[in-house]
């Protein structure tokens, strides 16, 4: 499962409520994306609800693509930025409280740490294959991401 599909919305029970409607408790279930995310309720909710909530969907809906929001692109665009946090030196937890602070969104930071570790062993793989064809640019560079998410 994509970490994707592990992060979920804060306070879904109260937020379902205030729009009078249900949708699953996974942010980035198609569902969520058109009901919460892309509906028309959004006036529903409450303020700092609603900031979150435009926040997220400037954030991460915000392609062109004409199957947006299911073109892909939201959950590419949000590894990049689980990535671009782990550069900035944050740990698991200190990224969930992010998410929380930010988005209102929540995840175990048990998940998160094995999406970083996923994300450098493939980092790793990668590197080899380079080494392996002697693009040697582009061994350094894998190598230079791969340090800064270790760290
Ligand atoms: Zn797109």
């Amino acid at each position: 499962m994509a970490i994707t599909d592990k992060i979920y919305i804060k306070n879904h029970r109260q937020i379902a409520s205030q729009l009078e409607t249900s949708f699953p408790k996974s942010a980035f279930s198609g569902a969520t994306l058109d009901i919460l995310f892309q509906g028309q309720g959004l006036a529903n909710l409450d303020e700092a609800t609603q900031d979150r909530v435009l926040d997220f969907a400037e954030d991460f809906l915000d392609c062109d693509c004409q199957s947006n929001p299911h073109c892909g692109c939201p959950e590419r665009k949000f590894i990049g930025y689980l990535l671009e946090l782990r550069e900035d030196g944050l740990g698991p937890d200190a990224i969930v409280d992010i998410l929380g602070e930010e988005y209102m969104l929540y995840a175990y930071s048990g998940d998160i740490l094995s999406f970083l570790d996923s994300s450098i062993r493939t980092l790793e793989a990668a590197e080899r294959l380079a080494d392996v064809e002697n693009h040697d640019d582009k061994a350094k560079q894998l190598r230079d991401v791969r340090e800064n998410l270790a760290r």
